[in-house]
């Protein structure tokens, strides 16, 4: 689960960590008396939504304008907030069709003379989080890691333990910081790595840290997401969930307990397993085709489940054709035909529809397809199915 910057800032300010003072505005007038409020020359009005390059992203109604953007007064924070609220924001990271941005965040800006890089994630391979850092911190960090990735640093902490004192020494050395800002960088470091662990985070990006002109650091950017199969230990955190910023066909079929993810491409598939939903996206793709999710409906794949896959793939617009490909191993084909017949006449099916099945009691299952009077068009196995559905969706 995502949170947006000012409620990570609020939970690392919590932890202890160095965070510049702000306010969340809804309006334009809002952001003008949170500007009043933090009584400073300087302030910074950043669009919140859960997708970074808000900085050199832009907002599609006024392209000029840009997420985040340096204020120096009250009229100018309003007219930013007015540039940015309720209009659409796109990013590197949101993909072409951009974000709504709903709040602003009215923050005290901040005299930077150095931006580093932090970011914490699990290492799957040494089982334990790491804590990366770079001098090149800033709006340039993904080029940084294609191009000279060995100026990114990583220390892996255990999560009893934390984030070692030598770790910080060392980290502190190669990001060339010295003095009172080594003391700094070890409060900062291991206060991060703390909440990372406190609150079951996946993934933690303070993206820039920066160091001012007068020495001292924070936590300019914050980025985190929670592993949803921790939050039943942080009632507190599933609060701070935003809907509107979740996809709303994926909240619709994950409740109905289907795993979906949205794709660029034309074809809809629907699978039962995800080993089978792999090598499914696989096979279209070798044949020329490009699919438009990945779904796995579960072993079952019963009437209702399979309706609301359905849903899914038609609501997607780039869809053109829709492969259904299933395995009857615990449920039979017969009563899977079944199903898709009822899904397809319950959400009014307008593409092609092409169906492979196989398992238990297929010959069955595909003589109820047939003499159904639905124009679905059949598939005898994985290659002959592929070939079809990619000719179907032209
Ligand atoms: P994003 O990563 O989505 O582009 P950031 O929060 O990192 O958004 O902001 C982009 C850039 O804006 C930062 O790299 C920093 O240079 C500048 N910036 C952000 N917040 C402040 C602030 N409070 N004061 C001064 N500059 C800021
Ligand atoms: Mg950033």
């Amino acid at each position: 689960m995502k949170i947006h910057e000012y409620q990570a800032k609020n939970i690392l300010r919590r932890v202890g960590v160095a965070v510049p003072r702000g306010q969340v505005a809804e309006t334009p007038e809002e952001a003008a008396a949170a500007f009043d409020e933090l009584g400073q020359k300087l302030a910074v009005v950043k669009a919140q939504i859960h997708a970074g390059g808000r900085g050199k992203g832009t907002i599609r109604e006024i392209p000029a304008q840009h997420g985040v953007q340096l204020v120096r007064g009250r009229d100018e924070a309003a007219r930013a907030a007015a540039n940015i609220l309720q209009n659409t924001l796109v990013t590197i990271q949101t993909g072409p069709r951009g974000q709504t941005v709903r709040r602003v965040l009215v923050e005290e800006g901040c005299e930077i003379a150095r931006e580093l890089y932090l970011g914490i994630v699990v290492d799957r391979g040494r089982a334990s989080p790491v804590l990366m850092a770079s001098s090149r911190g800033g709006m340039d960090i993904e080029r940084v890691a294609a191009e000279t990735p060995e100026l990114i640093f990583r220390e892996s902490f255990g999560p009893d333990t934390g984030l070692q004192g030598y770790q910080v020494r060392k980290l502190a050395r190669k990001l060339g910081l010295g003095g009172s800002s080594v003391r700094a960088a070890d409060e900062f470091m291991r206060a991060l790595c703390r909440a990372f662990v406190q609150y079951d985070c996946s993934l933690m990006e303070i993206n820039p840290l920066v160091v001012t002109k007068a020495g001292r650091s924070a936590a300019l950017d914050a980025k985190m997401t929670f592993d949803e199969n921790a939050l039943f230990r942080h009632p507190e955190l599933s609060k701070l969930r935003d809907p509107s910023e979740e996809q709303p066909v994926e909240m619709r079929v994950a409740e109905a307990g289907l795993s979906y993810v949205k794709l660029d491409g034309n074809i809809g598939c629907l699978v039962n397993g995800a080993g089978l939903a792999m090598s499914t996206m696989d096979l279209i793709k070798l044949h020329g085709g490009e699919p438009a999710n990945f779904l796995d409906v579960g072993g079952g794949a019963d009437t209702e489940q399979v309706s609301e896959g359905f849903r899914a793939l038609l609501s997607d617009k780039n869809v053109r054709a829709v492969l259904v490909n299933i395995f009857g191993g615990i449920m039979r084909c017969s009563t899977i035909a079944e199903a898709i017949l009822t899904a397809y006449q319950s959400v009014g099916f307008r593409i092609p529809l092409v169906v492979r099945l196989e398992g238990t009691e297929v010959e069955k299952g595909r003589e109820i397809l047939a003499t159904s009077g639905v124009d679905i068009i059949p598939a005898n196995d994985l290659t002959d199915a592929a070939k079809k559905v990619v000719a179907a969706a032209g």
